[in-house]
């Protein structure tokens, strides 16, 4: 109660509330000029004592009430500060000219009365006006932050949060709590996170490191014991000085695509065992067959049964790609590494590929030896990968060039064609999964979009790197280091 009343009293504390009283203003200012008679008459016993205090109290008045309640409260104020002046006259008994002085000075005051009031009062409410603008465009702004698809929270630029929506809360299954700081420790039990633990406290990432992150992954359980996968992306919010004050995170529930995406890559893996049982007996019983067929039999059969070798090869290596993607989405695919020459092996896969390819293959060697720890039939399948890539995307060039170089450390491969070339904004996508650059519903190239996952998979399984620099219609070059053994 004392501390409502003193922040009532407290005109600053009054900013931004627009109602004005009437009754405060008149009732205390006309109680300060009885109480100024009281004084003046019994206690000083001198009616012309409150000379002075009569300007000094009343302009203090009518400066508090202008702030405190507006142009209605100066006004007023000002008002029974003027008719008390004439009281003041009136009851001292003046005459002549003292009397006419009087008045004039009282009306010169209550001019500068009613101005001073009105400047100040005029201020008061154009502030209010303006905190009640700038109150109600924050009320509509947290309206559309509130109803917004996606969960969001917002952080001050110390991480203590501020604000969450209740998407927020429906997606984290929990409250949010407003006032807590995040620090290494997140307000939700994190199950997991792509890729490392730290992304437990996002905001706390890109208030530290004034970065913004872009689509982090974990997963939590909700109330009834669920997984659910959370995508989170973090932005440091900078002002016109470029200082960070705050952080916003767009919180995304992605359990239904996550979901969706498991039940795919178990169909494709259970597929692509199902399907390869079969080939590896329809290609012993092929070869089987085809020994038994007298090289200078019927020529007719023996060509349409080595077509049928070649595709069975094809579908082979299709399902074998299919079963390596299943393996690098559960961690599955180990690797057999032993001591290895690099240019052997380039060499060798070179010639075995040689006579299905139209294209010379031609091999630039800088170095003698090329030592390596390495997977052989892994790497054999990245080359091939790259070759056939070279090969498929090039048809009308004649030539795919391969140079092998080293520094101290690393062996060094490339891939050359002088193809179709790519994109520059497709070249870190054709990595991905399934990411075909070419469009794939045109048929003009076959393929699924894995190999060049699966030979960055290859790749990064040994402690190495691939990339590729390419520029459209002049052709594309593949490279790809390897630690020297
Ligand atoms: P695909 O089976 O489609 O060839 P990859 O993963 O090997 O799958 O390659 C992914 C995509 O990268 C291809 O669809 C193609 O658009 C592009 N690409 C790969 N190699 C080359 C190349 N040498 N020249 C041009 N584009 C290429």
């Amino acid at each position: 109660m004392k501390k409502r009343l003193l922040r009532y009293l407290n005109p600053i504390a009054q900013l931004g509330n627009r109602q004005y009283s009437l009754a405060f203003p008149l009732l205390t200012t006309a109680s300060m000029a009885i109480l100024l008679e009281v004084w003046a008459y019994i206690f000083a016993d001198n009616p012309d004592a409150v000379g002075i205090f009569a300007i000094i109290l009343f302009v203090l008045l009518i400066v508090y009430f202008a702030f405190h309640d507006g142009l209605k409260g100066g006004f007023f104020a000002s008002l029974v500060t003027i008719l008390y002046y004439f009281y003041i006259i009136y009851t001292r008994g003046y005459s002549g000219e003292r009397l006419s002085s009087s008045i004039i000075l009282t009306l010169g005051l209550g001019v500068v009365y009613l101005i001073l009031a009105f400047i100040i009062g005029w201020l008061r409410q154009k502030i209010d006006s303006l905190l009640e603008k700038e109150a109600n465009e924050k009320k509509r702004f947290q309206a559309i932050i509130q109803q917004l698809p996606v969960g969001i929270i917002v952080t001050d630029a110390r991480g203590t949060i501020e604000f969450a929506n209740k998407n927020a809360d429906t997606i984290l299954s929990t409250k949010v709590p407003i006032g807590f700081t995040v620090g290494e420790k997140f307000f939700v039990k994190v199950l997991d996170s792509k890729p490392s633990p730290s992304t437990q406290s996002l905001l706390a990432k890109a208030l530290s490191t004034g970065k913004p992150v872009i689509n982090e992954e974990f997963s939590i359980l909700n109330k009834n014991g669920k997984k659910v996968f959370v995508e989170a992306s973090v932005s440091p919010i900078r002002n016109s000085k470029n200082t960070i004050i705050a952080a916003a995170e767009i919180l995304n529930d992605v359990t239904l695509q996550r979901e969706q995406e498991k039940r795919k890559d178990d169909f494709i893996n259970m597929a692509s065992h199902e399907l390869k049982t079969p080939l590896t007996s329809m290609k012993l019983y092929l070869t089987a067959l085809k020994s038994k067929l007298p090289s200078n039999g019927d020529r007719r059969s023996l060509k349409t049964l080595e077509s049928i070798v070649y595709q069975t090869d094809r579908l082979q290596n299709l399902v074998n790609d299919l079963l390596d993607v299943s393996r690098l989405q559960t961690g599955k695919l180990s690797f057999h590494k032993e001591r290895l020459d690099l240019g052997e092996v380039i060499k060798d896969i070179a010639e075995e590929l040689q006579p299905s390819i139209p294209h010379k293959i031609e091999i630039r060697q800088s170095v003698k030896k090329l030592p390596i720890l390495a997977d052989k039939f892994r790497i054999n399948q990245v080359l091939a990968n790259l070759i056939t890539n070279a090969a498929k995307y090039s048809t009308s060039e004649k030539e795919i060039v391969i140079k092998m170089t080293r520094d101290k450390k690393t062996a060094l491969v490339s891939v050359k064609d002088f193809g179709i070339g790519i994109e520059k904004e497709e070249q870190k996508k054709i990595f991905e999964r399934l990411y075909q650059a070419t469009d794939p519903q045109s048929k003009k190239y076959s393929g699924l979009g894995m190999g060049l996952f699966i030979s960055r998979e290859i790749i990064k399984g040994h402690r190495g790197k691939i990339w590729v620099e390419s520029s459209k219609d002049k052709g594309s070059t593949f490279y790809f280091s390897l630690p020297l053994a």
